[in-house]
């Protein structure tokens, strides 16, 4: 069956107890035991509970994996997969990668004696050099945010091959309906669930999606002991959520085409990051291993001033942090996600005080591209008034 078709019929959407046409939520912490020498699937919920069930099951199937596993928050997933590493592993991690992984692994897990190299992933040398006699995994973020950049899913699996590591790869800004990692060789995906797999700015979660049953089981074991599960409510949302994928990751994507080719004509604009657009130099990486290029890209109009000019007038989009929902949101990196890196850092990785993301949501592309018109253009425009 094609995706879409696995997105509504993946053997979780009726509750196998009542034949509900959605999985009902299990609001229950603890299961009787009907005989005490046979027990039943479920005992605690932290362990698990067949509303996150059915969703863990889901992402498993969507993303090509064995098994799945819902999370509290992306971070949470994240940190749990860190986990895995013990004092005086040696992980290698995309140098732009989520403000809040790198976070953990700088505040958190280094003072644990798990040691991080940040690197350009998408130059393949960089990461073949940092690969220590300690190095246990990759991990990776592609598309990266906010600009963008492309790294060879392919090209890092074959390293990670080389030196038997593991190839973990956060998936949240293309979602399995445009990229499966674990179908071109790693070994685990991670989500943050919030983005486009919920789609409505409603729900915090994260998910994580495993290629092999022995990493499954270690995964199972650290989902129980730290116990930073995604809640029923928030399982059932998330479920709901999915059932449009495809649906909204076709519509947002093809309006964020249009505004990218929009915006790259339009005199105010320096520059736009959009993989979709051949000038980009992730372009036909991203055409080999993803089968689409997302809904998110990001603009440089020049300056801060240009930049609150914008956030004053916008009309459409929301001005927030986060991504992938129904509504545009136009984030400002420099004052949001990237804020506590040191400005002249910022700038050596491009992200300018001129820098705005966006997020495309399900409005019309035209009402966004007029939208956009009226809050770059200089001057506000005044209606000329007839005698
Ligand atoms: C938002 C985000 C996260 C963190 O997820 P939360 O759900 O906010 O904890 C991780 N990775 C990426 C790429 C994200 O955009």
């Amino acid at each position: 069956m094609r995706f879409e078709t696995r997105l509504l019929h993946n053997g979780n959407e009726i509750d196998s107890f009542t034949g509900a046409s959605s999985i009902p939520i299990y609001q229950a912490s603890t299961y009787h035991q009907f005989n005490i020498d046979q027990p039943g699937e479920f005992d605690y919920a932290r362990s698990g509970n067949p509303t996150r069930h059915a969703l863990e099951e889901t992402i498993a199937s969507l993303e090509r994996g064995c098994r799945g596993f819902a999370f509290a928050s992306g971070m949470a997933a994240i940190s749990t997969v860190f986990l895995l590493f013990s004092r005086g592993d040696h992980l290698i991690v995309s140098q732009d990668v989520y403000g809040g992984t790198y976070r953990v692994l700088t505040k958190v897990f280094d003072r644990m004696g798990i040691e991080t190299t940040f690197v350009d992933t998408t130059d393949l040398h960089q990461v073949n050099n940092a690969v220590r006699a300690n190095t246990k995994a990759i991990y990776v973020e592609t598309p990266s945010n906010p600009l963008l950049k492309v790294t060879d899913l392919k090209g890092i699996v074959g390293i990670a091959r080389a030196n038997r590591l593991l190839t973990i790869v956060d998936n949240t800004f293309l979602t399995p309906y445009f990229q499966q990692p674990l179908s071109l060789g790693a070994d685990i995906v991670v989500h943050s669930a919030t983005k486009f797999i919920g789609g409505h700015s409603d729900v915090v979660a994260g998910l994580v999606a495993v290629k092999d049953e022995e990493i499954a089981e270690q995964i199972a074991l650290l989902q129980n002991a730290f116990g930073a599960i995604l809640g029923v409510q928030d399982c059932w949302l998330v479920m709901r959520g999915l059932k449009t994928l495809q649906a909204r990751m076709e519509a947002s994507t093809k309006s964020a085409e249009k505004l990218a080719l929009w915006l790259q004509q339009h005199p105010d604009v320096e520059k736009v990051y959009y993989t979709g657009l051949p000038s980009h130099p992730g372009h036909h990486v991203q055409d080999m291993q993803a089968s689409g290029h997302g809904a998110v890209l990001s603009f440089d109009v020049g300056s801060k001033e240009k930049v609150h000019h914008i956030l004053n007038r916008v009309r459409l989009p929301i001005v927030a942090v986060s991504l992938g929902a129904v509504e545009s949101i136009l984030s400002y990196p420099a004052r949001m996600s990237h804020a506590s890196m040191p400005p002249e850092v910022r700038a050596k990785h491009g992200i300018t005080d001129g820098l705005l993301r966006l997020s495309v949501g399900l409005e019309n592309a035209d009402d966004l591209i007029d939208d956009l018109a009226q809050a770059i253009a200089e001057k506000v425009q005044v209606a000329v008034s007839g005698k």
